[in-house]
């Protein structure tokens, strides 16, 4: 099997793995757990009954509950990263003279992205709570057509203010509930949303950042060694130049690790870039991710227009003409992801 075939599967791997964690994150059934089970099952006459409650409990654990797995798992892929940058691309850089500002510049934003990961790791979303849902209930009104007035959780057994969801995962109600983020093992919610902003815009400037220095010193290396400018004779006897796929593979077997980091951040960058886009066009139009999800397979079977609350302004008739019901303007929207409206202070609509 030759470098390029291998390197294929390798990206095709990661992908795979990288689009399977943010699509099932925080849901409870995924193609993982659901496959685990089966096999599960079938080996279970054959598994003593010790071994079975003990990756029953794993198990459960690891998809049921909050754990840091997701955790561990990035701060090692960063390890792996920094680790390779310094030790191959950072001399490199430094011998075809990149200033060492331009080489401190990761670092510095590992050292930014470090405080938002901990602050959405470590700052409570919004948790509904007996003493503070007297106050939460009020931040929102109810749209009544994903939320409506009146409604309990049947967990926690307290009201659901409106745009709150009951996370399965950490077992509470969260305000402003957007979802559950397995790579911080929080919730995202009211309180937390600006962090986990800064947190993927930051992450996204790390591995562009460090992507951009390592092609460049790949890019120096090729012109270093002058095989763009290289020929070899083919079977016919005739010269042939080398050519960009030439150029590829010597890279590939020259620097190995650092090809595969950059094919690593670039579709990293990628990725995440368009996530976090997404997460802006949302804290644009003031939307969650529940609400986004939810309002797209929507049905209106439980509206009630005209059931005079028009009276009510706490509670004014649902707007049927807007799509984004909880939308302010850009700006309003933009401040209320970063300076949250707290509980006990009624927002004006
Ligand atoms: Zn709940
Ligand atoms: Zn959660």
């Amino acid at each position: 099997m030759d470098f390029l075939t291998l390197f294929a599967i390798y990206v095709v791997v990661v992908v795979t793995c990288i689009v399977l964690v943010c699509k099932y994150s925080g849901q409870q059934q995924t193609p993982f757990s659901i496959l685990l089970n089966s096999v599960g099952k079938v080996i279970a006459p054959i598994t003593p009954k010790w071994l079975q409650n003990l990756s029953q409990r794993t198990l459960h654990r690891l998809f049921h509950q909050r754990n840091n797995m997701f955790i561990y798992l990035h701060i090692l892929l960063e390890v792996a990263v920094y680790a390779e940058f310094t030790y191959e691309v950072f001399g490199f850089c430094r011998e075809m003279d990149t200033t060492l500002i331009s080489l401190s510049v990761p670092y510095i934003l590992l050292l930014i992205k470090s405080v938002f990961f901990y602050l959405c790791i470590k700052r409570d979303p919004g948790t509904v709570t007996k003493k503070k849902v007297a106050g939460q209930i009020h931040v929102y009104p109810y749209d009544r057509k994903l939320f409506h007035p009146g409604t309990t959780c049947p967990t926690c057994q307290l009201l659901k203010p409106a745009r709150s969801k009951h996370c399965r995962v950490c077992n509470r109600c969260v305000q402003r509930f957007d979802h559950h983020c397995v790579w911080v093992n929080n919730c995202i919610g009211a309180q937390n949303t600006r962090y986990f902003l800064l947190y993927l815009f930051s992450v996204c400037a790390m591995a562009g950042d460090i992507a951009v220095l390592t092609a460049d010193m790949l890019l120096h290396a090729v012109l270093r060694s002058g095989l763009m400018m290289a020929s070899y004779i083919d079977e016919y006897g005739d010269k042939q130049l080398a050519g960009l796929m030439f150029v590829v593979q010597h890279l590939f077997l020259t620097f190995p690790r650092v090809v595969f980091m950059l094919g690593f951040l670039v579709f990293v960058f990628f990725l995440l870039a368009g996530y976090a886009l997404f997460h802006f066009y949302l804290a644009v139009v003031n939307q969650t991710s529940n609400e986004w999800y939810k309002s797209r397979g929507y049905v209106c079977q439980h509206c009630h227009p005209g059931t005079g609350t028009a009276d009510d302004p706490r509670h004014p008739a649902p707007d049927h003409s807007k799509r984004y019901y909880y939308s302010r303007g850009v700006l309003r929207n933009i401040r209320e992801i970063f300076l949250p409206p707290q509980p006990g202070h009624k927002k004006d609509k």
